[in-house]
């Protein structure tokens, strides 16, 4: 068995939702909001940067066939049933706030790599986040992923 956490996903073929050729995804096991998917390349391969352009290809045919997955899903019960296993005590905390979210379709998505341990990489294999938004969610999501560095999301009224 293969120690990388994703490779090890890929051999087990444990809760995989989507293959194409060189790509597979799963729902995060830690939802940031209900749908919360990766999309990892089936080779390990750390970097964004080390992808040639077939892997380019498929990795964004893969965000456009999931975003069509989560969408076509009932999300509360992908949870209910992450809920009768979970990995953790945080997976648990993440799948019932995932739940009392209420989930229907998504109004809007940000979909992101951590690229880098100073980007925030915690496992060292490749994954874009395909994060689902929906209205409301939190107080005011101006600037979006510009809101990884806290206070840098909104550009447009600063004071000087
Ligand atoms: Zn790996």
């Amino acid at each position: 068995m293969s120690v990388c956490r994703f490779c090890e996903i890929y051999e087990r073929k444990e809760g995989i939702i989507y293959e194409n050729e060189l790509f597979f995804a799963q729902y995060d096991k830690f939802p940031v909001s209900p749908g919360h998917t990766e999309i990892i390349p089936i080779r390990h391969t750390i970097s964004l940067f080390d992808l040639g352009m077939q892997e380019v290809y498929l990795q964004h045919k893969a965000i456009f066939d999931v975003k069509r997955i989560i969408e076509n899903t009932d999300l509360n019960q992908i949870y209910k049933q992450m809920l009768r296993e979970p990995i953790s005590q945080s997976s648990r905390y993440f799948c019932h706030r995932a739940i009392r979210h209420k989930p229907t379709k998504p109004d809007g998505y940000n979909i992101g790599i951590n690229e880098g341990r100073a980007a925030g990489r915690t496992i060292d294999h490749l994954h874009t986040h395909i994060i689902p938004r929906y209205v409301g969610d939190v107080e005011d999501p101006i600037g979006g992923i510009r809101n990884v560095i806290p206070g840098m999301g909104d550009y447009r009224n600063i004071k000087f």
